[in-house]
């Protein structure tokens, strides 16, 4: 069996200001050929999962074109028409060589465009309009893909993540070139079902390890192995920072009935729907977080149930890099100053010119900085104060989160300095703080903090969540307020539950096929 696997993946925050082109995939992950396969094999990502996968089913994969880059601003039309020729041209020319029996496609789904609200559910029709309908097509997408009816009416199988953190992303992987090789050994028909709900869901309440959507996914568990003609069910939370119609919550359901794929998405969806209250985020400031952090130390002595001593994290959720925020924003960072107490670290500021700054003066040197505070209004001015220069690295480690275990980290280089009483790294290139490989680059054992501040949502969580003494999450203002309301939102509809605390929802299915 012989398979072209391709893809892209971003997340457009359509209110950011830094644009994405193809430099901005070139200077992260952007690999054609064999040097996809050789790069991504290994590592525990989609693309990881599905070399495994195929190696395990003897299956040939044809690597055509990978690009991932951090999450950022809506992409330009030259980034967009280059993304489609490279894969399209690329499936176009595996499939002469020698045909193909399927394609897989490793894609985000909640991209957004300047010159489409729906990259993904473009790419996936124009494979099919290029292969006609007898091409079995396979697409793994992200938890926080706003699923459209052309993803859906245009692929044979959708799947998604499930856990978020996405801990699981090499095993959806995996499974949709399973599901994929299935189909095309048996030969018979995957009907999907698609349910959209008017429900705006943000990441600071979609965690999968505790609460609603937890529940969720225990449902969509519980389903899938009740029926044996399931192939796959998903809850898509959807990405309202994309800015489009469609950014809403949704549920799939791929399986070989049609009957079975409908009853089991409308379940669930009704499922979502009656709990939709419970997915209101804790909106606090970072005063308020800081407080609560002190509480948790007082209450617990800075450690964990198991006596081990680690600090309380604060994450600042509100400019969360992996979700399209600057990195720079200073709110947090300035309640850590004012409170300047000693083992506390924020973790990580993105300012290349203090960093420059830093390393032209050297180790042991006090600069002077205007740090943070440079890419978005909304996240604060810069803070102004002396610094001194602890440590300089490169800024590269390997992961060892579960989320892209053994992948390369890169944040460029790093600089970790002392304001008063308070370490601050600063870093090159964005990044969410993912686990203790950045801590370690600076010269700080994590052990030894009281308070760490990090920038992120969730996804620190697959790291951190067994090495705290407390978690806490800030929203100070910024463009991943848990509020979608305050920004000017051009397509997601404010008649959406919570915007329209009124909404009602009719029931019905949204798309099946
Ligand atoms: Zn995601």
């Amino acid at each position: 069996m012989r398979f072209a696997i391709g893809g892209f993946n971003h997340e457009t925050n359509a209110f950011s200001n830094v644009p994405t082109n193809v430099e901005s995939f070139r200077s992260y992950t952007l690999l054609h050929g064999e040097e996809l396969l050789q790069k991504l094999r290994g590592i525990r990502g989609y693309v990881g999962g599905s070399i495994d996968e195929a190696d395990a089913e003897g299956i040939e994969l044809v690597p055509v074109m990978y690009c991932v880059t951090n999450p950022s601003g809506l992409i330009t039309p030259e980034t967009y028409d280059y993304i489609m020729d490279e894969l399209l041209g690329g499936f176009r020319k595996a499939h002469e060589e020698a045909p193909l029996d399927g394609i897989l496609l490793e894609l985000h789904g909640a991209s957004h465009a300047e010159n489409s609200v729906d990259p993904e559910g473009d790419l996936i029709q124009k494979v099919r309009a290029l292969f006609g309908p007898e091409m079995p097509i396979g697409v793994v997408l992200d938890l926080h893909a706003n699923v459209s009816e052309a993803m859906v009416g245009g692929s044979d199988i959708l799947i998604g993540v499930k856990c978020y953190p996405h801990t699981d992303q090499y095993e959806q992987g995996r499974n949709i070139v399973r599901l994929l090789a299935d189909k095309v050994r048996c030969g018979y028909d995957v009907h999907e079902a698609l349910v959209k709900l008017p429900l705006i869901i943000v990441p600071a309440s979609g965690s999968t390890l505790k609460g609603p959507a937890a529940e969720v996914r225990e449902l969509l568990l519980r389903l899938e192995a009740e029926d044996p003609d399931i192939l796959n069910m998903t809850f898509f939370h959807g990405f309202p920072y994309t800015d489009v119609s469609y950014a809403l919550a949704s549920v799939t359901c791929a399986a070989r009935s049609m009957e079975s794929a409908e009853r089991a998405a409308m379940a669930v969806a009704e499922y979502v729907w009656e709990h939709r209250e419970d997915f209101a985020p804790e909106s606090l400031t970072c005063a308020e977080a800081f407080d609560r952090a002190l509480g948790m130390l007082e209450k617990t002595g800075g450690k964990n149930p198991s006596g081990e001593t680690l600090p309380v994290i604060i994450n600042e959720s509100s400019d969360n890099p992996g979700s399209g925020c600057p990195q720079d924003g200073t709110w947090l960072l300035q309640e850590f100053l004012r409170r300047n107490m000693k083992d506390t670290l924020v973790a990580s500021i993105y300012d290349p010119e203090t960093v420059k700054q830093a390393l032209e003066a050297g180790v042991g040197r006090t600069i002077h900085v205007r740090l943070g505070g440079k890419t978005h209004p909304l996240h604060g001015e810069p803070v102004e104060a002396d610094a001194y220069v602890k440590t300089l690295s490169d800024g590269c480690y390997l992961s060892r989160s579960p989320m892209g275990l053994n992948g390369k980290a890169n944040v460029g280089p790093l600089v970790l300095l002392m304001i008063g009483n308070v370490y601050v790294t600063v870093c090159s290139k964005r990044a969410q703080i993912m686990d203790d490989g950045h801590m370690e680059v600076a010269g700080l054992d994590y052990h030894k903090l009281k308070i760490m501040g990090v920038k992120s949502a969730q996804h620190f969580r697959g790291f951190w969540e067994t090495r705290v003494s407390g978690l806490v999450a800030c929203d100070p203002p910024g463009l991943q307020k848990s509020d979608v309301g305050v920004y000017d939102l051009k397509l997601l509809p404010r008649s959406a539950y919570p915007l329209n605390p009124d909404c009602g929802w009719d029931g019905s299915l949204t798309f099946i096929r």
